[in-house]
């Protein structure tokens, strides 16, 4: 079976077709590279084909690369992977340079087949970066496709040529936001912006890309013409060396340094602005090569693509019927339930939106019109679509509205006894299939599912705020939870198309119980006379989104406090965080409840814009002379999150690291270079994590006590996706 086949046509234009069976979108394996040179070859041999177009046999053109294919190039070259990877690198752009130079002299640039490219649909990395080797590029007018090169956002950057075509063909300025964020645009838009030339009608695709081939086009690339010039200036030129300082300093600052795949692309668009073409597609081989071997992109990529699509397709499903939601009952229109109306609306499920009063419900459903609105102002939304999403939801206080739901999920305050009460109430609506899901973020759901007749039926589906643009939801069983109810969370967040992971029920589940030990080792360090500038510096050098003290102040101090306050009245004696809470509460007691109130460890002006710390910190707790290392401030930041990964994988909470990792980055925005925990762990390696804790524990106590189970591991030096990641088929 081959995924490219060619047919030549009456007029001699030879149609290279690209239709990877069995699966819905081509990706390019290197079988498939191997069809297509070949293909290439022959058409460039026959004297009876007078040009060429490449296109898709499905409505999108690809997806991009099979990843296997890095693995197979570093394979193949036993003990030296980066031998093999350059090596395999260079014949992908042997193939692509063949068909870009199509048989022209090398000297004259004479003779040669023009090469188009028809793209019916979605194109991304590789399967544009053949586009781009070709000589025009032809795009159906298709308002869904997704035109871009995506590699950046897992880690890796457009290595088969695409870095040095785009910035040849566009300049580095305006390539920018397409290689250094992924930026993806429709056909239309990806025209204006350069990246492909031409948008026709779908139906006249092929006759377009056919007409041009046969129309005796130029086809030499402006950068195999002499005295070709870099659109906006190479490094030297003074316009172009404005561009390259920018770069450096807005890469640097974006990424904190940490993402080795932002500097290597800049390194490879930089140096190979410098030399011809053909020596900047070997600096940029040579960079993809350091970057695939770099553990950090290896991490992300298995985190962010292969394992966050494994578990988005069910990877963790229990074997029962589709359970794809068609009426969902969203309880309290307050911040978290207006999210989850919009969420399902906007995909297709009709939801009834219930709270005490109407004027909280219609306050609830005005969150997904004023959505739209603003969605609509950006020309990202359409009116039909806000219509058709407003349609689906009933705003009511009326628990008979429910009838008809197979999914409720409850959102009203978080209070054991008035969410037994809506239990309770619910249940005696809707029909005994329907599932029962709880959003809360700390209460237990075995107990909160006492209060149910159903308890097999009863799970947490808990969302993290704000739910329209979280990717993450935590589904939570309970004791007595059942496969069909876990199907069901799982379905539905398949539908809204988020990232799932499935846990076990213990205190704060899996996300928050990771998140609460890094803010309060941030605040512990403020308390101890660490300057709070280099607490919040530490953890953005070390990829974290937000320093902990600024996470507080996003998620408020009077949550923290009430957290707090709970969480001890149910520990007792073995309440290990009364240092914490000294400073909270002062902080409360200040008035200083964070963002929402304007004031918290930091200032904020009358529009909510965040200014420096708040002088007061200095005055209750001064900076003390003498300042910790950054790395240690960076260690205990993360080790205060990492073992609590450990230990809930350690007490089952957790039950595959996969979720760990990916819960994690999606989740909380754990450090995404690390891959995540257990990734991160792997790269130190267990006997070293296991040193560290060791030493940490000996300067800061018990909290860091290394875990049985690192302690195991550890000894017999293994790794976590060594032990843990096979027996789940993970990456
Ligand atoms: P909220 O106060 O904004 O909204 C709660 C809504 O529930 C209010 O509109 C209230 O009128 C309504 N309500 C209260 N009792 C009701 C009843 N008996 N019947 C019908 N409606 C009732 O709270 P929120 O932030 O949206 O949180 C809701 C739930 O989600 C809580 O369990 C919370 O722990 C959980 N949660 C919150 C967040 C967050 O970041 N805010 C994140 C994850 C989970």
């Amino acid at each position: 079976m081959t995924d490219f086949t060619m047919k030549t046509d009456a007029d001699g234009v030879a149609i290279i077709t690209w239709d990877v069976k069995g699966k819905s979108m081509n990706v390019l394996s290197l079988e498939g590279w191997d069809d297509l040179d070949a293909l290439v070859d022959q058409a460039l041999a026959d004297d009876a084909v007078k040009g060429v177009v490449i296109t898709s046999g499905k409505d999108t053109f690809a997806g991009g690369m099979d990843l296997n294919i890095i693995a197979k190039m570093k394979a193949s070259a036993g003990d030296n992977p980066a031998k093999g990877l350059f090596e395999g690198l260079m014949k992908s752009h042997g193939i692509l340079r063949k068909i870009e130079r199509a048989g022209m002299e090398p000297k004259t640039n004479k003779g040669g087949k023009p090469i188009a490219a028809a793209l019916p649909g979605t194109a991304l990395g590789i399967g544009l970066e053949i586009p781009l080797a070709c000589h025009r590029i032809f795009a159906a007018d298709n308002p869904k496709a997704k035109i871009g090169l995506p590699e950046i956002m897992v880690g890796i950057f457009p290595g088969m040529g695409g870095t040095t075509r785009l910035v040849r063909k566009m300049g580095a300025m305006a390539a920018s936001p397409l290689l250094l964020q992924g930026k993806l645009n429709d056909p239309k838009r990806a025209m204006q912006a350069g990246v492909i030339d031409e948008v026709v009608a779908a139906d006249e695709l092929m006759s377009a890309a056919k007409a041009w081939v046969l129309s005796e086009p130029t086809i030499v690339k402006p950068w195999d013409e002499k005295g070709y010039k870099m659109p906006g200036g190479a490094p030297y030129h003074p316009a172009g060396f404005m561009t390259f300082v920018g770069a450096s300093a807005m890469v640097n600052g974006n990424t904190m340094g940490v993402y080795p795949a932002a500097k290597a692309l800049l390194s490879a668009v930089y140096e190979g602005a410098l030399v011809p073409f053909d020596t900047a597609l070997k600096i940029e081989a040579r960079w993809f090569t350091n970057v695939l071997l770099n553990p950090s992109s290896e991490a992300m990529i298995r985190s962010l693509f292969i394992n966050k699509e494994a578990l988005e397709k069910g990877a963790n499903r229990p074997d029962v019927a589709d359970q794809t939601v068609k009426k969902v009952g969203v309880l309290g229109a307050g911040m978290m339930g207006a999210g989850i109306a919009l969420v399902s609306a906007k995909a297709g499920i009709e939801v009834v939106l219930l709270d005490q009063k109407q004027d909280a419900a219609d306050k609830g459903k005005s969150y997904t019109s004023d959505y739209y609105d603003k969605g609509i102002s950006r020309k990202k939304a359409t009116v039909e679509q806000k219509e058709a999403a407003l349609s689906r939801i009933t705003a009511t206080t009326d628990y008979a509205a429910l009838k008809g739901c197979d999914l409720i999920v409850e959102a009203v305050f978080e209070d054991l006894g008035i969410k037994a009460t809506v239990t309770k109430a619910v249940e005696e609506i809707v029909g005994k299939d329907c599932i029962f899901a709880s959003n809360t973020s700390t209460l237990p759901i075995t107990e909160l599912a006492k209060a149910s007749a159903r308890p097999d039926q009863f799970i947490g589906i808990h969302f993290f705020s704000p739910v329209d643009k979280m990717l993450l939801v935590e589904i939570i069983k309970g004791k007595a939870t059942g496969d069909v109810a876990v199907a069901k969370a799982l379905d539905f967040v398949r539908q809204i198309r988020k990232t799932p992971i499935v846990v076990n029920d213990e205190r704060f589940f899996y996300a928050n119980r990771c998140i609460i030990p890094y803010i309060n080792e941030g605040i512990r360090m403020l308390r101890e006379g660490v300057n709070p500038v280099l607490i919040e510096n530490a953890a953005k050098l070390v990829g974290m989104p937000l320093g902990p003290l600024q996470l507080t102040d996003e998620t408020s101090i009077d949550l923290g406090v009430k957290i707090a306050k709970a969480t001890k009245a149910a520990m007792g004696a073995d309440y290990p965080n009364d240092e914490v809470d000294e400073v909270l509460f002062w902080m409360a007691d200040e008035g200083r409840l964070g963002r929402k109130a304007n004031a918290g460890f930091f200032t904020y002006d009358d529009k909510g814009k965040r200014g420096d710390l708040w002088e007061g910190l200095a005055a209750k707790y001064p900076a003390s002379d003498d300042q910790p290392d950054l790395i240690e401030v960076q260690r205990r930041l993360l080790f205060a999150q990492v073992l609590e990964a450990v230990r809930a994988l350690e007490e089952g909470v957790l039950e595959d690291i996969r979720e760990g990792d990916v819960g994690a980055i999606l989740g909380w925005g754990f450090a995404p270079w690390s891959g995540g925990p257990f990734s991160w762990l792997d790269m130190l390696g267990t006997p070293y994590a296991a040193e560290r804790c060791d030493a940490l524990t000996a300067s800061y106590g018990d909290r860091f006590a290394t875990p049985d189970l690192l302690r195991e591991m550890a000894a017999k030096g293994q790794t976590f996706y060594g032990r843990f990641g096979a027996q789940k088929n993970a990456a």
